[in-house]
């Protein structure tokens, strides 16, 4: 396939997402970072990732986390998690991301609260104050409106897969899990007023280029100003990876992962992409490839090591801070002490 050959239906992008050829993958991420540069910038913008706990209600087939796991379960402490936000702001980041297991327990609901008012109350100097995305799962639309009145501007609830029999094959079939409910939350978010961006996972098992194609398709009715996905990484214990199902080799999942950005970056110019630690999981320098392939987003892991190493999602190193000063010894311009919201968002 040429990269001239390529057209953003969902035929030619499943033809491109099958497509293996090394020429027409590398054309097609040069174009994409062409696309990226003449549309946004070459900036790239930091969240700084503050993993709140791993304690979760859910039980989905393929996380490393899920509530029948048996793992070492922690919550960070409010005096933490606000140190980590100072941390965040003494490096200029701009922005953090809280992320956790889902919980609607009112303690959990009010304790978040709490902490974006504190959060926002952070003296940044001249800068403005922190922005906060949060990544917390599905909640009620009251819950979702008391975080935002609290200073949550943006949020991301991933698909995981916009296919919902895809969907029901990676998680348990209940109520808990349904794929109704979940899409009825990224539009409860975007109706409040956040950015809410949405995901889903690349290279996982029973997954097809229509799939993958339709994912992107997702994102752009949806009209997402910001998307955050990513290869899928197999935990060892969990129900998805013991099936034996097999999915694409580790290889493949990466040049998958670098398509997918590529590709969205085509589709919709003017979003948000991240670069997710996942493809550093694949390859040393995923994310440096990912903001190459168009990506402009990064999130460096800034919750306290002690705890880092329990939110086992999956088989994952753990990424920090200092991998930001690498990327600026490589060359990548970082946006420090801004929000960096999404040019789409910005229009609207
Ligand atoms: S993917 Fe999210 S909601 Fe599902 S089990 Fe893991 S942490 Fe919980």
């Amino acid at each position: 396939m040429k990269l001239s050959e390529l057209t953003l239906d969902r035929e030619g992008l499943a033809a491109a997402i099958a497509c293996e050829d090394a020429a027409f993958e590398a054309a097609l991420r040069e174009e994409a970072y062409r696309v990226k540069v003449d549309t946004i910038g070459p900036e790239v913008y930091l969240r700084g990732l503050i993993e709140i706990s791993n304690i979760c209600v859910k039980n989905c087939l393929y996380c490393g986390i899920r509530r029948d796991i048996r793992s070492q379960r922690y919550e960070l402490s409010e005096e933490e998690v606000l140190a980590t936000a100072r941390i965040a702001t003494r490096r200029r980041f701009g922005s953090v991301v809280i992320q956790g297991g889902e919980r609607t327990d009112a303690a959990f609901v009010r304790k978040i609260t709490r902490l974006l008012k504190e959060i926002k109350a952070i003296d940044t100097g001249d800068a403005p104050s922190l922005g906060v995305t949060l990544s917390l799962g599905e909640q009620s639309r009251e819950v979702y409106e008391e975080w935002f009145d609290a200073g949550a501007h943006r949020y991301l609830l991933r698909i995981e897969s916009s296919n919902p029999d895809l969907y029901h094959k990676i998680h348990p079939n209940d109520s808990l899990h349904a794929y109704d409910r979940r899409v009825r939350a990224l539009y409860d978010l975007k109706e409040i007023g956040y950015q809410a961006g949405t995901g889903a996972m690349i290279g996982m098992p029973f997954q097809t280029p229509e799939d993958l194609a339709d994912d992107l398709l997702f994102y752009k009715k949806f009209d997402a100003p910001m998307v955050g996905m990513g290869p899928y990484n197999p935990h060892p214990e969990t129900p998805l990876t013991l099936t034996g199902t097999p999915y694409p080799s580790a290889e493949r999942r990466f040049a998958l992962g670098l398509k997918m950005i590529a590709l969205l970056r085509l589709l919709m110019p003017d979003i948000n992409i991240a670069a997710a630690t996942a493809l550093e999981v694949l390859d040393p320098r995923g994310r440096e490839k990912g903001l190459l392939s168009g990506a402009n987003v990064i999130m460096p892991n800034i919750t306290p090591e002690e705890q880092m190493v329990k939110y086992n999602l999956y088989d994952r190193k753990t990424l920090n801070a200092s991998d930001v000063q690498d990327l600026v010894d490589r060359g990548i311009v970082i946006g420090y002490g801004r929000w960096g919201d999404s040019k789409h968002f910005q229009k609207k």
